[in-house]
C-alpha cells in the first residue's frame, strides 16, 4: 500500500510534469500549484479541459520515461532551499558576535549559497519532495475547489494500490 507522504511526493511530481506540459503551449503562464494526497490543486488563468488534457500528458509521458519533468525549477522546495542555505551561510560567516568588519565574508558566503541552492534544491526536488513513480496512478478528473474565497482546480489521481512496478 502506498502511505499517504508517498501519494504526496508522487502527486507533486505530476503537478511539476503538468506545469511543464501547460508551459510547452503556453510559455509565460504562471500558476501555482499544491500537491495533497488526492492529486494537486492548480491556481491560475486555465481552463478545467486543458488542466485535465495537459494532466493526462504528463501522465502518459512520465509513464512513457519521462520521469525528469517530476522536477520544476520554479517550485517551492527551490525558495524554501535558498532561504535557508543562505541565512546559514549569513549565521556561520558571521560568527557568534556580528561585527561590520565580517560583512564581505557574510556577503561573499550567501552568494556561494544562492549560488548552489538552486541545484541543491533541484536535487532535493529529485530525491526528497516528489517521486517519478506514477505507474500506479490514474487521472480521475478536474474538480472546482473553493477555499478562503478562492476558486481553482484540482486534479484528482487515484492510486492503484496493487499497481506497484
Ligand atoms: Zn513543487
Amino acid at each position: 500500500m502506498i502511505n499517504y507522504l508517498e501519494k504526496v511526493r508522487r502527486n507533486h511530481g505530476i503537478e511539476h510534469a503538468t506545469v511543464h506540459v501547460l508551459s510547452e503551449a503556453t510559455p509565460n503562464l504562471s500558476l501555482v500549484g499544491r500537491a495533497d494526497g488526492g492529486g494537486f490543486a492548480i491556481i491560475g488563468d486555465v481552463e478545467p479541459e486543458t488542466l485535465a488534457a495537459a494532466a493526462q500528458e504528463a501522465l502518459r509521458r512520465m509513464k512513457a520515461g519521462q520521469g525528469d519533468l517530476a522536477v520544476h525549477p520554479r517550485c517551492g522546495t527551490q525558495l524554501v532551499t535558498i532561504g535557508a542555505l543562505t541565512a546559514c551561510a549569513a549565521f556561520f560567516a558571521l560568527g557568534r558576535r556580528p561585527r561590520l568588519s565580517k560583512l564581505p565574508d557574510a556577503m561573499i558566503a550567501t552568494t556561494l549559497a544562492t549560488f548552489l541552492a538552486p541545484t541543491l534544491g533541484m536535487t532535493l526536488q529529485k530525491y526528497v519532495t516528489t517521486s517519478p513513480n506514477v505507474f500506479a496512478a490514474n487521472f480521475a478528473g478536474v474538480s472546482k475547489r473553493d477555499f478562503a474565497g478562492i476558486s481553482f482546480w484540482h486534479v484528482d489521481i487515484a492510486w492503484e494500490e496493487n499497481g506497484e512496478r
